[in-house]
């Protein structure tokens, strides 16, 4: 009888020390995909926890195997047992959890993202900018958009081929992306068509903005290797910008849309190139960072 007690109090415990190692398996599986930080030392600790409970149970194991004289004496290694299947249960199911959690993130953003370009696409855009435009009209703050087309883009694909036209994109998307604030959206609108939504932003700010973003498009050049012995090629493009603002006679997404569309309409016909604001925003249009007044927008 007492020979089969510590056996059995034996195996509980050793058989619990192993189960905590086996834990250990899906903590170091979520503690390696953890970027350097917070989150990743708390994961590193709990191993390093689990490593001490194994340490102790093995310990225990040894030195209170006399003791399992009644069955009584069995509550502990029981309750050892019982709490190394929690945390392997614990351990196994925050990996699950982690896994199902990052696929789902993946296939949201997947959804919502251009495979082209790598910004925003058009479904996310249109519920976007219902948002925001829901959001600024509820809480009376400015709202801006822009609409950017590429000039004389089909002159790319047609001097470079369709593959180096996707590459241009590419670039000057994310050229774009990484020349916004933090608060602003970017998203393909279609083709080398691009919406910036600009939340709490009133057209004057909007103006520099799309100022400074004209410029920053046209001073970059994508630079393409070549055969070993010729020039690498080097592509410059320009963009003409729309400018749209929410105001008392635009009042929703739709309206901003059209308004940003005939200012880039109109900043094709003055010549490319430049930014030009919405009629409804601002009676002011400016050409190539002069404030000129347009006769055809008023
Ligand atoms: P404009 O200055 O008037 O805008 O002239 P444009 O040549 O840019 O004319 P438009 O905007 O009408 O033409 C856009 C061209 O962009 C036509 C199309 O072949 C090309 N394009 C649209 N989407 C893509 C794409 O995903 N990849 C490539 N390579 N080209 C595209
Ligand atoms: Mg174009
Ligand atoms: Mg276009």
């Amino acid at each position: 009888m007492f020979d089969i007690l510590s056996v059995l109090g034996s195996g509980l415990v050793i058989s619990g020390a192993l189960l905590l190692a086996t834990a250990i398996a899906p903590v170091w599986k979520i503690f390696r995909q953890l970027p350097t930080g917070g989150l990743r030392y708390s994961w590193g600790f709990l191993i390093l926890l689990i490593l001490i409970f194994i340490a102790g149970y093995i310990v225990y194991a040894k030195f209170s195997s006399v003791q399992f004289s009644q069955p009584l004496d069995l509550v502990v290694p029981i309750i050892f047992f019982c709490g190394a299947i929690f945390v392997f249960v614990v351990c196994n199911l925050s990996l699950r959890t982690t896994r199902d959690i990052m696929q789902n993130y993946a296939l949201k953003q997947e959804n919502i993202t251009d495979s082209l370009m790598g910004i925003f696409n058009r479904r996310y855009l249109d519920r976007r900018l219902k948002d925001e435009t829901e959001r600024a009209l509820n809480y009376s703050h400015p709202l801006s958009i822009f609409l950017i087309d590429i000039d004389h883009f089909k002159q790319v694909n047609d001097n470079y081929g369709h593959q180096v036209g996707d590459l241009v994109l590419k670039n000057i998307a994310q050229l774009i992306k990484h020349s916004l604030r933090e608060s602003d959206v970017l998203a393909r609108f279609g083709g080398e068509e691009f919406v910036v939504i600009l939340p709490r932003t009133k057209d004057s700010t909007s103006y520099t903005l799309a100022e400074r973003l004209r410029h920053v498009v046209a001073d970059f050049k994508l630079t393409l290797p070549r055969e070993p012995d010729s020039e690498p090629l080097s592509i410059n493009v320009t963009v003409s910008i729309g400018v749209a603002e929410l105001n008392a006679q635009c009042k929703d997404c739709q309206c901003l849309i059209e308004n940003a569309d005939r200012a880039l309409y109109q900043a094709k016909r003055n010549g490319r190139n430049r930014v030009i604001m919405s009629k409804s925003s601002n009676t002011d249009t400016r050409k190539n960072g002069n404030l000129i007044s347009s006769p055809e927008l008023q």
